[in-house]
């Protein structure tokens, strides 16, 4: 079989680095084009070099029409608005759209999700590492074991970080709520403070921290009656998102239209 050929949005940034590296380095999939926003300063440069391979001739453009016009697949860690545009323009051409973007409005998600009903093939997730998602199972069960106890999630990232909270925490936030079988909308609490009187039952509370060069770390502490619960990841590299891209980029190949989840992917659902 012919490999996939595939188009990194987003080609100048840090995950567009990290997903440019790890196409290389996965059987079956091929670098076809990059792109980033006009004005980037990643325009005409060599989008391998860019991320520390050998030159490989594919320049990063900002035609992102004839970027995807050579394209089967396109990976999208961008912006939620880029991500958008992305993902008609996807359903347009039947390709893949592996979207990794975080910060997404309830109407950017659902723009997005109804791409994946018209003809393209959509895996987007908040977090795209096996140990987070396995993570995010293990907070489900525990909310909804420990159903009268206080959760909390705490994350950290980088200073360069746009979108508080993560898009992991939110997830996370979702098992949680899910667990429970109540709305996170409803029940979360993004930050406190001041004079904010005792604490509501039932919220899921949102704590974000931000500095250095981290590249994520979360945890959601169950609290309870004299002792408490601490559940967490931390990411070490982010090659393990990219890596985790090419995985729900290789199983989307095998699947129809639609939009997916990583729950899909690793069969977790
Ligand atoms: P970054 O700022 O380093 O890179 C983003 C890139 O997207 C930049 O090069 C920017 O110029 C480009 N871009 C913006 N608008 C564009 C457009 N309209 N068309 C094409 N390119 C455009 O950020 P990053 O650290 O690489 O993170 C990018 C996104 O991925 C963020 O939303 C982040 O939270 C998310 N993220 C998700 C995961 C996951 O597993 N889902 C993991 C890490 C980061």
């Amino acid at each position: 079989m012919a490999d996939i050929r595939v188009a990194v949005a987003g080609a100048g940034g840090r995950m567009g680095a990290a997903n440019i590296r790890a196409i290389a380095a996965t059987p079956g999939l091929k670098l076809a084009a990059a792109f980033d926003r006009p004005g980037s300063p990643a325009i005409g440069k060599d989008a391998a070099a860019l991320a520390g391979l050998d030159a490989a001739g594919v320049l990063i453009t900002d035609d992102i029409d004839a970027a995807l016009a050579l394209a089967d697949a396109v990976i999208d860690f961008t912006a939620p608005a880029a991500s958008v545009a992305l993902a008609e323009k996807a359903a347009a051409g039947g390709l893949i759209h592996i979207v990794g973007t975080t910060g997404c409005s309830a109407a950017d998600e659902a723009a997005i999700r109804a791409a994946g009903g018209k003809g393209a093939r959509i895996v987007k997730a908040g977090n795209f590492s096996l140990g987070l998602n396995i993570l995010a199972s293990l907070v489900k069960e525990a909310a909804a074991k420990l159903a009268e106890w206080d959760i909390e999630i705490v994350e950290m990232h980088h200073n360069r970080k746009l979108d508080a909270p993560s898009g992991t925490a939110l997830m996370l936030g979702e098992a949680a709520a899910d667990g429970r079988n109540v709305s996170l909308e409803e029940h979360a609490v993004r930050g406190r403070d001041g004079i904010t009187g005792p604490r509501a039952a039932g919220t899921i509370g949102f704590a974000s921290l931000r500095g250095g060069t981290v590249i994520g770390e979360h945890k959601v502490i169950v609290a309870g009656p004299s002792e408490r619960l601490e559940l967490g990841h931390v990411a070490e590299d982010r090659s393990l998102f990219a890596n985790g891209a090419m995985k729900a980029l290789l199983w989307a190949a095998g699947q129809p239209a639609g939009f997916y989840t990583m729950n899909d992917v690793l069969g977790l659902n």
